[in-house]
């Protein structure tokens, strides 16, 4: 455990077994520095334990560096359950998930992740109050998409500013890969600023809605990467820059609410060399995480989860303008800016 590649210090990697539901979880807490660990819970098949392992401990250290990004009081953890989520779920196996979060004591809040849906969570919370993403209490944030959306479209704008002298984004083209949730409120947005759209996504009736409401030109899924445009805006998969589409990108900025878009940290140096600014993902996306922690804090409050929006995409310019002066990978910056952060608070 303690020699793990990934293993970065956290403070805590907790293993659950019921053999009544079959559940087999862990939960990882990087650090509750700034405050209670918080990241959804994925469930997912793995191949080995091993898999699992490198998977949670990932996933986790990234929640840390995004909510410290955000400038939320909360810390980085996350949980995987072992098992096929089309097939091994069960009430059990949930109510047994929340009182793994529950002997936390508080130190963990769970939401959703990749297999894990609304419905999982209300189990969760008969044995648990640590629990965020419902949408149904007192506090409940629902939906987080529309606010990852908005920070998605400011966090363009920032990256159009530094490219172009101006956040103007009339006449500006943007390829947009995925417009499900994130993709399709951000598509509104940029439509609305007089953005030409390029849109892709495999699911035909939703590119058609989209395409309708905001007049973006469609180009098939694989063609994405191949589209002359200012700024390209990944809102569907990770790891979408890699050896093969870094040839072929035609754009002057990547921007976009995808999560791990870079297959390996290395092509943030890449993308440098090539002229492309990229906004490190885990930034540019945490208008989601800001509406959650609304939500853990007991009262959501709309003005406060603008407030730290703004704030968010404050700290995403400072990214942007510290990387261009100093000739360094943005990805770098905002892991040095995130480490610092968490560093001094848990030095205080
Ligand atoms: P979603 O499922 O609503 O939308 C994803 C869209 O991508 C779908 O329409 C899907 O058909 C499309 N897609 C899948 N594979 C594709 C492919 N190969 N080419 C083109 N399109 C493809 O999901 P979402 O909530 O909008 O999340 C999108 C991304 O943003 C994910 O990486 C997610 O982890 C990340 N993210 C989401 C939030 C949030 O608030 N929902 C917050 C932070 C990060």
């Amino acid at each position: 455990m303690f020699d793990h590649p990934s293993y970065d210090g956290h403070e805590g990697v907790h293993a659950y077994h019921d053999p009544a539901s079959g559940l087999k979880c862990l939960i990882a807490l990087h650090s509750t520095a700034l405050g209670p660990a918080a990241g959804g819970c994925r469930m997912w098949n793995y191949s080995t334990g091993d898999a699992m392992l490198t998977d949670v401990l990932r996933l986790s250290q990234g929640m840390s560096y995004k909510n410290a990004m955000a400038g939320i009081p909360l810390g980085g953890g996350k949980a995987v359950i072992w098992g096929d989520p089309k097939s091994d779920k069960s009430p059990d196996l949930f109510r047994a998930f929340g009182r793994a979060v529950e002997s936390l004591a508080g130190k963990y809040y769970t939401a959703e992740d990749v297999g894990v849906d609304v419905a999982d969570m209300t189990i969760v919370r008969q044995e648990t109050r640590f629990v965020a993403g419902l949408d149904e209490g007192a506090a409940a944030s629902g939906d987080p998409s529309p606010v990852t959306a908005k920070g998605v479209y400011l966090g363009i704008r920032e990256v159009a500013r530094r490219l172009f002298g101006t956040d103007d984004l009339s006449g500006r083209t943007i390829a947009v890969q995925g417009v499900g949730s994130v993709g399709g409120y951000t598509c509104d947005h940029l439509a609305a600023a007089g953005a030409r759209l390029v849109i892709t996504d495999i699911d035909q009736d939703t590119l058609d809605a989209v395409s309708k409401r905001t007049g973006a030109r469609i180009v098939a899924p694989n063609d994405i990467y191949d589209v002359e445009a200012d700024i390209f805006s990944p809102n569907a998969l990770g790891a979408v820059v890699n050896e093969k589409t870094l040839t072929r990108f035609k754009v002057k900025g990547i921007a976009g609410g995808a999560n791990n878009q870079l297959v390996v940290p290395e092509m943030g140096e890449i993308l440098r060399r090539r002229g492309i600014l990229y906004a490190p993902d885990y930034v540019i996306n945490g208008g989601g995480i800001i509406n959650v922690a609304a939500e853990i804090s007991g009262s959501y409050s709309r003005a406060w989860v603008e407030a730290t929006l703004t704030k968010l995409i404050v700290t995403l310019g400072d990214v942007l303008d510290e990387a261009l002066r100093d000739d360094q990978p943005t990805n770098y910056v905002a892991d040095r800016i995130a480490r610092a952060r968490i560093a001094a608070a848990a030095h205080a």
